[in-house]
């Protein structure tokens, strides 16, 4: 066979001649909005990949990003790649000391960024960290009282839409994402050309996330997490539109924007798509065209699916990856004879799993002495992954993150099913360790998540003198809500195991969310890990 190099140059000239006249919709700064195609769209890259050559951006070297979900963004992502440099996304949510050491650490050339993002841009020009280029992506807000950068439309203004693409090859590096470092530094995953490649074809797959010329796709996730679970290249590929949201994440401007732009498929975060459906349920209507939804990235409460597809008629798909796995690894379609054999009750359920691996990936579970663990949806085991999309070793590091047979450890814990289906059971640093049995933080979270008074649960595993460790349970309640705990007591009573049932609850005014939208059981537990030894008599 001839060697036809995997590249997202190849997505592009795809998109370009195949559907160039499929729509590109972006909310830009001061309400601006933003239309154009794919041919156009196409042009505005090759101007970009001008731009970056003048500046001296060569193969190789990283290109960094501080920005929302537009479409400037996705001409970076594009451009970036197509040059042989690589894509450095930045998550803006970051502490500014992550952020000084990912700037550090990834060695980036260039730096653009949203207005929104200017004082962080400036910290970093001030840091000198070896940034030699600023460009502001926003046409407003470019400068501040002591420096003022490049605008980028002005940029690509003066490049001309000729350019020949550099032949690269596919094991090239694309993308640069670091983790949120739950656990010390964050570390950097790199995506080549062709994990991007193969995980957008096996991704949008009509199996998997069935992407189709005629959706309008919104990703909602963040293009500065994770690539935007890889929609930026898995969208147009098979032709579909994009809607680019910008920073309007609050549910009343989301909701408009997807109602007046006939958004058909969106995909997120429970917190953010519970927002939605919060506004949605009060408005009792649902942006016109949307009918598919995935979510992942943390566990849905146990109503979401059912409330989207029940209350709205959208079809949720709910899937599991990480940072290091590009990162969708499974998705919880319905195999063909569960479809016939199940109750509704029954997908629905089934439905809240996070699904079966996607071909390119492989999963195991194990015990602690590396032994199989059976798949028979209740055994807890270590989760290891391996695949084509999987990364094999953090950027700059000589090591392997890898074990020696080539599997990658999640720190998931979960268990797998007959029928193949994965559950995340927990976290490994957040599973409770009560007296040698483990109960999981996360259901006792999504349970106690549907007593209607409580809108946000958390449970840590507090230390405990006789049985290591018992759960312990942090509450949000709904404003100006009364619940006392013997009310929590009695709803969680016949709903789980008599010894899952915390030892306290406390009533906070909100959770710690941490860069990536998620609880920080981490500062929980710095705050509350004696609390049940202190309440002892
Ligand atoms: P970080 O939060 O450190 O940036 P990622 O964004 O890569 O890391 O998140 C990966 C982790 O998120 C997974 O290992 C898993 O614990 C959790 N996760 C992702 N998807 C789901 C899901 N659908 N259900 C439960 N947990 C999930």
């Amino acid at each position: 066979m001839m060697n036809f190099p995997l590249t997202t140059v190849s997505i592009l000239k795809h998109v370009e001649t195949e559907y160039g006249n499929r729509e590109l919709v972006s909310y830009c700064e001061q309400d601006s909005v933003f239309r154009y195609n794919y041919v156009e769209f196409s042009q505005r890259v090759r101007q970009l990949a001008n731009s970056l050559i003048s500046k001296g951006i060569k193969k190789g070297d990283r290109v960094a990003t501080l920005a929302w979900n537009t479409h400037r963004h996705m001409e970076l992502y594009y451009a970036i790649s197509g040059i042989g440099a690589i894509c450095h996304t930045i998550n803006p949510r970051y502490s500014m000391d992550q952020i000084r050491y990912i700037v550090k650490h990834a060695g980036d050339k260039a730096l653009y960024f949203d207005g929104d993002f200017l004082a962080i841009a400036a910290m970093l020009h001030s840091a000198n960290l070896g940034v030699e280029h600023f460009t502001c992506l926003a046409n407003d807000k470019a400068s501040t009282e002591e420096f003022t950068f490049m605008v980028y439309d002005e940029e690509l203004q003066s490049q001309t839409t000729d350019f020949v693409w550099p032949e690269l090859d596919e094991n090239t590096n694309a993308g640069l994402c670091y983790t949120s470092g739950t656990t010390g530094n964050p570390k950097g995953v790199l995506y080549t050309h062709r994990s991007i490649c193969l995980h957008s074809l096996v991704s949008s797959h009509s199996e998997n996330l069935d992407i189709e010329s005629q959706d309008v796709v919104c990703p909602i996730v963040p293009m500065f997490h994770v690539n935007a679970w890889g929609l930026p290249y898995s969208v147009p590929l098979f032709g579909a539109s994009m809607v680019f949201a910008g920073a309007n994440m609050q549910p009343e401007k989301l909701y408009k924007i997807l109602d007046d732009e006939a958004v058909t498929y969106i995909a997120g975060v429970p917190t953010i798509l519970s927002a939605l459906l919060g506004h949605m349920e009060s408005k009792q209507m649902k942006p016109k065209a949307l009918h598919k939804l995935l979510v992942g990235g943390a566990a849905p409460n146990s109503t979401f699916i059912e409330k989207f597809e029940q209350n709205f008629s959208i079809d949720v798909l709910h899937g599991w990856g990480m940072t290091e796995t590009s990162p969708v690894a499974t998705l919880c379609k319905l195999k063909p004879h569960l479809k016939e054999e199940l109750t509704i009750g029954e997908q629905l359920a089934l439905k809240n799993k996070q699904g079966r691996k996607l071909y390119g990936v492989e999963l195991k579970l194990v015990n602690t002495d590396g032994s199989l663990v059976p798949h028979d949806g209740k055994s807890y085991g270590d989760l290891l992954v391996r695949g084509a999309w999987v990364s094999e070793r953090y950027y700059g590091s000589e090591t392997s993150s890898s074990n020696q047979d080539g599997w990658f450890a999640t720190g998931d814990i979960a268990t797998i099913d007959e029928n193949n289906y994965l559950q995340i059971v927990d976290r490994s640093k957040d599973v409770i360790k009560s007296g040698g049995e483990w109960i999981s933080s996360v259901e006792l979270e999504n349970i106690a998540a549907t007593m209607p008074e409580v809108q946000q649960a958390a449970v840590i595993g507090a230390f405990h003198p006789k049985w290591d460790e018992r759960p312990l349970m942090l509450l949000v309640t709904s404003p100006d809500v009364q619940v006392s705990k013997e009310e929590v007591k009695q709803f969680l009573q016949d709903k789980i195991p008599s010894w899952w049932m915390p030892d306290d609850f406390v009533f906070v005014k909100s959770l710690p969310i941490g860069a990536t939208g998620k609880i920080q059981k981490r500062d929980l537990r710095d705050k509350y890990q004696n609390a049940l030894v202190d309440s002892l008599p």
